[in-house]
């Protein structure tokens, strides 16, 4: 044995244990979380029959496991290996806005979130007129809830092709706006509060083409506007706007 194997033996050795030592950190950073899914399909917040009769269980099933699933799952895939920053899913969706080359990420990763919003707006019971401090805010945008509604289902009635009608905050003020296809408030700075989905797969089981209809009874007897009012954003605080 020469004099330099004698030094070298060590040094290989401690190299090999370094480099396993890499590899092991390496595999744990990417089991734990590095490459941890950006979209979680959230669970329906109540039973897939309990909106019936104005929006069916069929309807629901369909609409919460294959195109909410399907979103999820798409965007999931789509966002692997990518580098976002460590970000949640709306940093993703407003870094990948208005870029042409990452249009079908945007696309999926929207429509997952706007689904997971859509159905906590829903409930069994609800619709009709809001009350406290949301009802307080409508009527200072819209002069009344009367007015607030006509101009919601008067977006809707508007709007062409698939996508979503919204009230929106926008700094101190409320709005109704639609989004074509996957296009979502928070991809422009405004804060979503109330989102119904205008698709043709949100109602065309129950309600066909009469889409004003089906606009006009998640109003009157489904929207959870708790959940609503619990997205208003203090303005003073939140810097909501454009
Ligand atoms: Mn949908």
């Amino acid at each position: 044995m020469t004099r330099s194997n004698r030094i070298h033996k060590p040094f290989k050795a401690r190299f090999a244990l370094l480099s396993i030592c890499a590899a092991a950190v390496l595999f744990m950073v990417h089991c734990s979380g590095a490459d941890a899914p950006v979209f979680v399909q959230e669970p329906l917040p109540y039973p897939q029959d309990a909106l019936a009769p104005f929006i069916s269980a069929d309807t629901m099933r369909l609409h919460h496991e294959a195109h909410y699933g399907g979103y999820v799952k798409k965007a999931n895939q789509l966002a692997k290996g990518g580098r976002f920053g460590g970000n949640g899913p709306e940093d993703l969706i407003r870094a990948m806005a208005g870029d042409p080359g990452r249009k079908a990420l945007f696309n999926n990763a929207a429509q997952a979130w706007n689904h997971g919003f859509f159905f906590k707006c829903l409930k069994p019971e609800g619709g009709g007129a809001p009350q406290g401090i949301l009802a307080e805010r409508i009527n200072a945008s819209f002069g009344s809830f009367a007015r607030f509604k006509n101009a919601f289902l008067s977006a809707a009635d508007a709007h062409f092709g698939s996508g979503w009608v919204w009230l929106v905050q926008d700094g101190e003020n409320l709005a109704v706006m639609t989004t074509a296809d996957a296009d979502t408030p928070i991809a422009h700075g405004l804060v979503p509060l109330l989102a119904v989905d205008i698709w043709e797969h949100a109602y065309y089981l129950d309600y066909q083409n009469r889409r004003g209809d089906y606009v006009r009874s998640v109003l009157d007897y489904l929207v959870n506007w708790d959940f609503v009012a619990g997205k208003l954003k203090n303005t003073q605080e939140s810097g909501a706007g454009n």
